[in-house]
């Protein structure tokens, strides 16, 4: 019995999203009383998995074919079956990515694991029995699942539990080959097209989101959302209608229909709240919104709210950011 962590990397470093999994991944394996292995994907140096240690891994496992270095669902399947086979693994972690979401549901089928998604807390197991709660209805309920069978696979929700980390501890990295072929990268991309935020930081990696609505009257004032963005080194984003009547450029537009973001801080300005944008926003650490109607929902969901206007605001939160710098 053991549990196998699938750790996402990019840019030659491990995910930060990711190492919160790995965290999880071995606080579930010490609940167990067994190790925590992972099994790298998207490609990362040899010293970046070896500090995996810090979060509680023992060994990782690394292909370095480097086709792998983008994502396919066939061969991140097969790569991470054909490990879960090796490590006799019982217990599959992933994080509830859009990785996460395409293999996951891949490995269920194939390894006949019982899979619970968008799991937001370390599960109970006493009893007998296997139990997660995941969330559900964006965030608005929560359910306990009991998850069956020899094999459970389980996607956590980024930001729903704290990373720990012990400075200084080594994993040992281990060469390892899914022996996969040309026929398993079939569905690769030919080609990988990012968009680049202004000032250079990526939306649905972003630990920093400043973010505009209908409230902020027209594109003309969209300077108060990048000074503000500029200053903290955050992420600029947008609702729907924004990027609707083209105001923003879609690949800013957060929510149900658009991307969805997991900051440390998503600061919402002139946005009402409606529970299609909460859903591509809700599992951020902390929400800050700024709106003039005191009555708008999304004070509901807010860690800290300020009731006026945008135009008033955002100036004097710029200017005291940057005071701060
Ligand atoms: P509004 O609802 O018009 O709100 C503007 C807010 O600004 C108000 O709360 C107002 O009080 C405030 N305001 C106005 N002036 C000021 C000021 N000067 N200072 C401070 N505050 C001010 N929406 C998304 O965002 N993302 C999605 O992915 C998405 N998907 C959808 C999918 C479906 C199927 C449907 C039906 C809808 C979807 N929507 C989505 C739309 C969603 O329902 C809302 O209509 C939208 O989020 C509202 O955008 P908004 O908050 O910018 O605008």
């Amino acid at each position: 019995m053991s549990v196998l962590v699938v750790v996402e990397c990019a840019e030659g470093e491990v995910k930060k999203s990711s190492l919160e999994v790995a965290s999880y991944g071995a606080q579930v394996a010490a609940q167990l009383g067994t190790t925590a292995t992972a099994i790298a994907v998207g490609g990362a140096t040899e010293a970046n998995l070896a500090s995996l240690g810090e979060q509680g891994i023992t060994k990782v496992l690394y292909d370095a074919e480097p086709r792998l270095k983008e994502f396919s669902n066939n061969a991140y399947t097969k790569l991470i079956a054909t490990a879960a086979e090796q490590e006799q693994a019982t217990i599959i972690v992933l994080a509830n990515s859009n990785i996460g979401a395409a293999v996951g549901s891949r490995l269920s089928v194939r390894l006949k694991a019982s899979l619970a998604t968008n799991v937001v807390e370390l599960p109970k197991t006493d009893g007998g029995q296997f139990v997660v709660k995941r969330g559900a209805f964006s965030g608005k309920a929560f359910s306990n699942v009991v998850l069956s069978g020899d094999r459970k696979i389980i996607a956590v929700k980024k930001n729903s539990t704290e990373a720990r980390h012990e400075a200084g501890k080594i994993a040992e990295v281990v060469s390892f080959s899914a022996q996969l072929s040309d026929a398993d990268f079939a569905d690769a991309p030919t080609k990988v097209v990012m968009q680049e935020q202004a000032g250079g930081v990526l939306l649905p990696e972003a630990e920093l989101v400043v973010s505009g609505g209908r409230g902020m009257k027209g594109p003309e004032n969209w300077g108060l959302i990048e000074d503000l963005a500029k200053a903290l080194g955050a992420a600029t984003a947008c609702s729907k209608p924004v990027s609707d009547v083209d105001w923003r450029p879609h690949h800013e537009h957060v929510g149900q229909t658009g991307i969805t973001v997991s900051p440390n801080l998503y600061i919402a300005c002139g946005i009402s709240g409606a529970i299609q944008h909460l859903a591509g926003v809700n599992s951020s650490k902390v929400i800050v919104v700024i709106n003039k109607d005191p009555e708008a929902p999304f004070f509901k969901a807010a860690d800290y709210g300020i009731v006026g206007d945008v135009f008033e605001v955002l100036p004097k939160l710029t200017a005291a950011v940057k005071e701060l710098n």
